[in-house]
């Protein structure tokens, strides 16, 4: 029984390609190299911000790529050729190329069942959010984050066992897998059965011809993109090419039915934490509001702190409590009981994935559009020390698409709303098609739609 979708693999070319370590191999160090660069051009640069590369190029540049639309299209396609956790992993399998799966070092220690969750990644992504002004801003402070990822990346891989760091620590990695359920690319095996019979389970363990799943995902039983790094480790070492690149259509993973289950907790509150800092960054970067722009800015201030305590309310008590009672309405008009309890709310939050991965779209949008010429600046004079290799370094600043930017962001936030009334709506539907049970999602539709105008008022 096929997977539903397109399987891209059956193409030759493209398995073969996709098989073949060197393109990824390629892609991956060349970021590495790219990604060094720019953490030497962050501390050794000019610190005014929009005139190094460092900052134009990873916070303009790569954030509107990854946004608008490695995420959106590809889910983890980011995190297949992500030059973070490179050097752990060349360390890890003691070689820049090392196929055999069967050959590991370090000290290849299980994560510790407590946090085998998002709760550290929710923590780490909470913690770049409270200081997301200067590290946006500050050339050293972009660099000085790299490098750290980077070490951190490296000694998680020789403490524990395979991409620990990237399942569990990684503040980018933790929203990545969150959205990519919506991405219309997943990996998934051709024939359930086949797997369930097949004693040696290469894809898990390893053999000669490739690494054991580096993520720890069975992909047997894989449904859902959210733990898959792209990483076709699994294409390379199942014996009997019985894995594929699929192509289908965009939120299955979110579809409630047999074999699905409702989000977890730590998936909610990632959810949550993502809304609330996309209506946050909207408000510093995009809005009119001085004083608040002062206070993201002006660090350990009076009003840094007041900053700070604001969005922490707003992503771990406003939208999870707001979304909770919106849910425990919807329970007393639901007879299917879908809504209620804990379960309840992990159902009704579905829809902050597509609404939140709208609202991002639309910031970002904004963002990349407003300040996209300063990276050809800085693209010809990368440390700001006066070089102008393109010819580009003084061309003025000049906002691009101002025309149609808002139309985008507009359509941006109606195809995330669009998408969490649809989601929520399978998720209370899908059991019991009665009227009662649409007038169920209605307060949870209210709180999406308010929290939608709440980012249109903030961004028109
Ligand atoms: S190696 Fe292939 S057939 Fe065997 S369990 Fe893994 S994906 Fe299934
Ligand atoms: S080995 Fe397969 S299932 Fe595991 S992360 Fe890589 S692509 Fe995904």
């Amino acid at each position: 029984m096929n997977p539903e979708g397109r399987l891209l693999t059956d193409n030759p070319l493209l398995r073969r390609l996709l098989i073949s370590r060197w393109p990824q191999w390629l892609v991956g160090a060349t970021a590495l190299a790219v990604f060094t660069y720019l953490a030497l051009a962050g501390i050794a640069g000019t610190p005014v911000g929009n005139r190094n590369l460092a900052i134009t190029l990873v916070w303009i540049a790569w954030w509107g790529a990854l946004i608008l639309i490695l995420v959106p299209v590809g889910g983890r396609l980011w995190c297949s050729i992500c030059p973070l956790p490179l050097p752990g992993e060349w360390a890890q399998r003691g070689g820049l190329m090392q196929a055999d799966g069967r050959r590991q070092l370090g000290l290849g220690r299980r994560w510790p069942r407590r946090w085998r969750n998002l709760w550290l990644q929710n923590i780490g992504f909470l913690a770049l959010a409270i200081f997301s002004a200067p590290i946006l801003t500050l050339p050293r402070a972009t660099a000085w984050l790299l490098i750290a990822l980077v070490v951190i990346a490296l000694a998680v891989s020789l403490l524990f066992e395979r991409r620990s760091f990237c399942r569990y620590l990684c503040p980018v990695g933790g929203f990545i897998g969150l959205y990519s359920l919506l991405s219309p690319l997943a990996l998934r095996v051709k024939d359930p059965q086949v797997c369930r019979t097949h004693p040696t389970k290469d894809c898990y363990r390893g053999n000669a011809l490739g690494h054991g799943c580096p993520w720890q995902v069975y992909p047997g039983t894989l449904n859902r993109n959210a733990n898959c790094g792209l990483c076709l480790e699994c294409l390379r070492t199942c014996p009997l090419d019985n894995v594929a690149l699929v192509w289908r259509p965009g939120q299955s993973d979110l579809a409630a039915g047999p074999g699905r289950r409702p989000l977890h907790m730590d998936e909610v509150f990632k959810g949550a934490i993502m809304l609330a800092a996309a209506l946050v960054y909207s408000a510093v970067m995009l809005g009119p509001w001085g004083a608040l722009k002062a206070a993201a800015f002006n660090v350990f201030s009076a009003e840094w702190f007041t900053y700070v305590g604001g969005l922490l309310v707003l992503a771990l008590v406003v939208v999870p409590g707001v979304l909770a009672l919106a849910a425990s309405i919807g329970a007393r008009l639901d007879p299917s009981g879908l809504l209620r309890g804990r379960e309840g709310i992990r159902r009704a939050a579905a829809g902050l994935i597509p609404l939140g991965l709208g609202a991002w779209v639309a910031f970002s949008l904004g963002f990349v559009f407003a300040n996209g010429s300063y990276v050809l600046n800085a693209l010809s004079d990368p440390l700001g020390w006066g070089w102008d290799l393109f010819g580009l370094s003084n061309l003025a600043w000049r906002p691009a698409l101002t025309g149609i930017t808002p139309l985008l962001q507009g359509f941006a936030l109606i195809a995330g709303l669009a998408g969490a009334a649809y989601i929520t709506f399978k998720e209370v539907l899908h059991t019991d098609r009665t009227i009662r049970s649409s007038l169920a999602s209605v307060p949870v539709l209210t709180f999406y739609a308010l929290c939608g105008a709440a980012l249109m008022v903030i961004l028109s």
